[in-house]
């Protein structure tokens, strides 16, 4: 027999996780960049990269791959993409990385994990279950 503080409990943390999912669909904020000189500040990187729930790092590399430059991060956390990019160039790249690494090819969802097993990278659904191999 349950008690019904622990029922309740139980509900409350269904009701948060649930919510926290609906936050993460709506607060992926878009770029926000500044150009000054020869580069790029993206300053709201580390806010888009947590409503991703995705490794900083490898965000980086495949967008400055999809960029075609090379991005650092800073002695004080920012990143830097070297070039002058827009911010329309920023969110194709981001977009691109969402469609590969967030998105869930089977059902459409961002709710996602990456998992890597004997060097194939996988994306791991939490809404449909799917693994499905990253292209
Ligand atoms: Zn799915």
């Amino acid at each position: 027999m349950q008690s019904y503080f622990e029922l309740l409990n139980r509900i409350r943390d269904h009701l948060r996780r649930d919510s926290s999912v609906v936050t993460q669909r709506l607060n992926v904020p878009p770029p926000d960049v500044i150009i000054i000189g020869n580069r790029t500040f993206w300053r709201n990187f580390n806010a888009v990269a947590d409503a991703l729930r995705r490794d900083p790092k490898h965000m980086i590399m495949i967008i400055a791959k999809e960029l075609g430059t090379a991005m650092t991060i800073d002695d004080e956390g920012k990143v830097v993409i070297f070039g002058r990019k827009d911010s329309a160039s920023v969110k194709n790249a981001l977009n691109y990385y969402i469609k590969l690494y967030v998105t869930c090819p089977v059902c459409g969802s961002p709710d996602t994990k990456l998992v890597k097993e004997k060097k194939i990278t996988f994306i791991l659904c939490e809404a449909c279950g799917a693994k499905s191999p990253v292209a």
